[in-house]
């Protein structure tokens, strides 16, 4: 089960239909892994549904979206959805990709990295995948805008934690890390970044793919 969530003011977003395109295709693909998150987004989209009726706006605060979470916690989980085994990816992810991941323009800023790019959406916002071979580390970086990662195959660790599938890793400008990969697994991630990264150390334009892409 992922340990790693969308925001509650991005999840309300997302039952909102008010996020961008970036956005909205890592919190469906987290969905996709998420019961938890699913639960909570029924919910919202429940209580979205009453108040458009009453045509009366309710915040949704904070408190009471965590009042939410850990009621849905308290519960039973509820099986996650199945999908057909040959559906390697989410939908909202494979809708975007080609038959074969071999078939996407690669580029390889580092030796046990590769990254691709898969669109830009309306807000600025590059959608691409990252794949990194088993125990590769990424030198140390920060962010000149939000990057979010969804892990969709294998694991990673940085300073903050340790992911694996389905987790939605939220990294703001004011974030430095160094990702390293699972010991015995590549690892292959949604990437949805704001703006190029930038390598504090000598390595910074060996990250910058997407410059010129
Ligand atoms: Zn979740």
């Amino acid at each position: 089960m992922s340990q790693w969530h969308p925001q509650p003011d991005q999840l309300v977003e997302f039952a909102a239909g008010t996020c961008h395109t970036g956005m909205s295709v890592a919190i469906s693909v987290h969905l996709h892994y998420c019961t938890q998150c699913r639960t909570a987004l029924s919910e919202l989209e429940s209580t979205s549904a009453v108040l458009f009726e009453q045509q009366s706006a309710v915040p949704v605060t904070d408190s009471a979206f965590e009042q939410l979470m850990q009621r849905i916690q308290r519960e039973p989980e509820v099986e996650p959805v199945v999908e057909p085994v040959n559906n390697r990816f989410p939908k909202a992810l494979s809708t975007l990709l080609p038959a074969s991941l071999d078939d996407l323009d690669w580029r390889q800023p580092m030796k046990n990295l590769r990254v691709s790019h898969l669109m830009t959406d309306e807000s600025g916002m590059i959608i691409g995948l990252h794949h990194m071979k088993a125990g590769a580390r990424v030198p140390n970086h920060y962010h000149r805008g939000e990057e979010i990662s969804v892990v969709l195959e294998g694991g990673f660790s940085d300073q903050l934690g340790s992911y694996g599938a389905g987790d939605f890793i939220l990294r703001t400008p004011d974030d430095t890390h160094s990702p390293q990969t699972d010991a015995h697994e590549d690892c292959l991630m949604l990437s949805v970044v704001a703006a190029p990264v930038k390598l504090t150390g000598a390595l910074g334009w060996l990250l910058n793919p997407f410059l010129k892409a």
